[in-house]
């Protein structure tokens, strides 16, 4: 059911002896795309194991997380439930409508409720139904995105670059880094003073020196796609026919470009940029913005 991702060479990230692969997470599955399947492959192990029936989880209107759920659980005879952020109607997306047809019930909650999810999770508590955080936040989704590294051989590669959200999938990559190699973390969030300490902690400490969080490429702040951003995506799509999302991963693209002509990495470094899917978030542009 999915493909093993592959690995692109970026012939336009170059200059300075510079060698850029990129890690294709967004097409083990045209769904199930990126990082969040493998942030929640061991809670469904975890849900299966314990007899669960069901998987309940929670989100926005353009949550990947949720639909990746949605379509992991009706692959493996689970019912699932999301609950969603803000009310039915207008927040109603492509997205949630895709989650619907795999079997998801929805549940709309208000943003005051949605706050209190251990309340929710009280409320909602059922036998043989099994609560995942969202976003698949948590040990074994770290544990997870620890394993997106089984997929190639990074050890060759002397950086690793990633998106961070909630810093789950860059602490779990951290937390299987060699020690010749570094890890940065470009966040899709304009001001998080939490993030670093979660990622942190989540990782081991012991890895400090090993992580940088580049805070300055966030275009405004979560979501945020102005003009530029779009450009800059239809640009990268011509020059490497890579497909990017508004939301992460144009933004870590971007990013390692800036800091590549900034010689940001010495001469001869290896990078791998983590290209952790999300493509459907896109659904979310006027027809047309885009070429891909
Ligand atoms: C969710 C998501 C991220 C962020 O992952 P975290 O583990 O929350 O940091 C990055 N890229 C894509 C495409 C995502 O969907």
């Amino acid at each position: 059911m999915l493909q093993k991702p592959r690995i692109q060479v970026l012939k336009s990230f170059t200059k300075n002896h510079i060698c850029t692969d990129v890690l294709r997470l967004d097409e083990i599955h045209p769904v199930i795309s990126g990082n969040k399947w493998y942030k929640m492959r061991y809670y469904l192990e975890d849900a299966l194991r314990l007899g669960a029936r069901e998987i309940a989880s929670f989100g926005g209107a353009y949550s990947n997380h949720l639909v990746a759920l949605a379509m992991a659980c009706n692959n493996a005879g689970l019912g699932s439930i999301g609950f969603v952020r803000g009310e039915a109607g207008p927040n109603s997306s492509a997205t949630l409508e895709a989650a619907r047809e795999y079997g998801m019930q929805l549940i709309y909650l208000s943003r005051e409720q949605y706050k209190d999810k251990d309340a929710i999770q009280n409320q909602y508590q059922a036998i043989g139904r099994y609560f995942v955080a969202e976003g698949g936040y948590g040990a074994l989704g770290v544990l997870g995105a620890a394993s997106i590294l089984d997929e190639c051989d990074a050890t060759v590669y002397s950086h690793l670059v990633c998106a961070v959200g909630s810093g789950t999938m860059a602490a779990g990559l951290l937390s299987r880094l060699a020690p010749h190699q570094q890890l940065i973390g470009i966040s899709s969030q304009k001001n998080n003073p939490t993030l670093l300490n979660a990622v942190l902690n989540d990782a081991g400490i012991e890895k400090r020196g090993q992580f940088e969080l580049q805070e300055d490429f966030h275009f405004g702040g979560f979501a945020k796609h102005p003009p530029e951003l779009l450009s800059y995506m239809r640009d990268l799509w011509e020059r490497e026919s890579l497909a990017t999302d508004i939301v992460y991963t144009s933004k870590l693209c971007y990013a390692v470009e800036a800091m590549i002509n900034s010689n940001r990495f010495e001469a001869g470094s290896r990078i791998l940029v983590i290209h952790s899917g999300g493509l459907q978030g896109n659904l979310s542009l006027n027809k047309g913005l885009l070429p891909f």
